[in-house]
């Protein structure tokens, strides 16, 4: 019986093959729903929900999920699709490794562990639907709201919020927005603004070393639940599909950016992340390479900051 029901819930466990796997599905999934919204063919689990790079499954324990990471990129709300081949297996690992050391020092993550090139096994968590971006730099939409040149030092740190809600454009919101419609409590902001500038500071230092400037970033964060008790724990991705990484000494974008302006090299700028992070084996960095991707453009490295294409996107995507 335990056995048919871990069958039921994964639609395979790893000894099964073939008929016992049928017969738990048939046995326990509800006909009128087709098999495969239910399970992907890929893995065979219950999907739990499809984001624009992730896809979330149910995990092997209660409480638990599995987060595949896809090759698909949008931006612009999704006004623009593409693929990156090879992104969700480099943003698995660069999560991972930036959630593994921000558990080392003292920030609770949701991430438990990565199991494969393109999954990680993390917590369920209520995602709490704000958007949390920290900047340090101004890029993308602070530079055009407020008509700052990009790559402008910020005077200090600064802490946005922004609703998730797509058919909203994910709209900026304050403090008093989010406690008056109850998406999160006071308490529960006061932990996550700590907690993003404590990210931050980790953070920036982590990519200083490797010669990389954290411009910006986003953050998302959910509840973590213990009975009555729940506490805020950082969830999601960080990768540079969420964060402004630039290049210390050329400039270069080595982030999303280069997708959204157009710039070509969005793998090799996110493999030379992994390396320099030292996730990738010498062999496994040696089969891309930003510079050689510049040269065959024709391009000569740039100066500090750079590339700095018009930004063309609607504010607060
Ligand atoms: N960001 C994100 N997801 C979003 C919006 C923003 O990961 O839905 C990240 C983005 O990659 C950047 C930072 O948050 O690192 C600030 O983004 P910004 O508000 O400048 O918007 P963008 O110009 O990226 O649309």
């Amino acid at each position: 019986m335990i056995v048919s029901s871990v069958l039921c819930r994964y639609g395979h466990s790893p000894a099964s093959k073939g008929r016992v796997t049928v017969f738990a599905r048939v046995r326990f999934l509800p006909r009128a729903v087709p098999l495969d919204r239910q399970e992907t063919k890929m893995t065979r689990r219950r999907q739990i929900y499809e984001g624009k790079a992730k896809i979330l499954y149910e995990g092997p324990e209660p409480g638990t999920i599995i987060q595949y990471f896809k090759d698909d990129a949008t931006a612009f709300n999704a006004q623009k699709k593409g693929t990156i081949s090879g992104k969700g297996v480099l943003n698995n690992r660069i999560s991972e490794h930036v959630f593994t050391m921000l558990g080392l020092i003292g920030i609770p993550t949701h991430f438990i562990r990565r199991l494969n090139m393109r999954e990680q096994l993390v917590r369920q968590v209520e995602i709490i639907p704000i958007e949390v971006v920290v900047r340090n730099v101004a890029a993308g939409s602070i530079a055009k709201r407020f008509g700052i040149e990009e790559g402008t030092m910020l005077p200090r740190t600064i802490i946005e919020y922004y609703y998730k809600d797509d058919s909203l454009n994910d709209p900026l919101v304050s403090d008093e927005h989010i406690a008056a419609f109850g998406w999160a409590s006071q308490d529960e902001m006061h932990d996550i603004a700590d907690m993003a500038i404590r990210v931050n500071d980790f953070m920036a230092g982590m990519f200083a070393g490797v010669g990389i400037r954290l411009v910006d970033f986003k953050l998302e964060f959910g509840r973590l639940f213990d009975g009555d008790f729940a506490r805020v724990i950082l969830a999601d991705e960080i990768s540079p599909d969420g964060c402004r990484l630039w290049d210390m000494k050329t400039g270069d974008k080595l982030d999303k950016d280069r997708f959204r302006r157009d710039l070509g090299g969005e793998v090799e700028a996110y493999q030379e992340v992994a390396r320099r992070l030292g996730l990738l084996t010498e062999e496994e960095s040696a089969v891309l390479d930003l510079d050689e991707h510049r040269k065959a453009r024709g391009k000569t490295p740039a100066t500090v900051p750079t590339e700095a294409a018009p930004d063309t996107k609607p504010p607060a995507i």
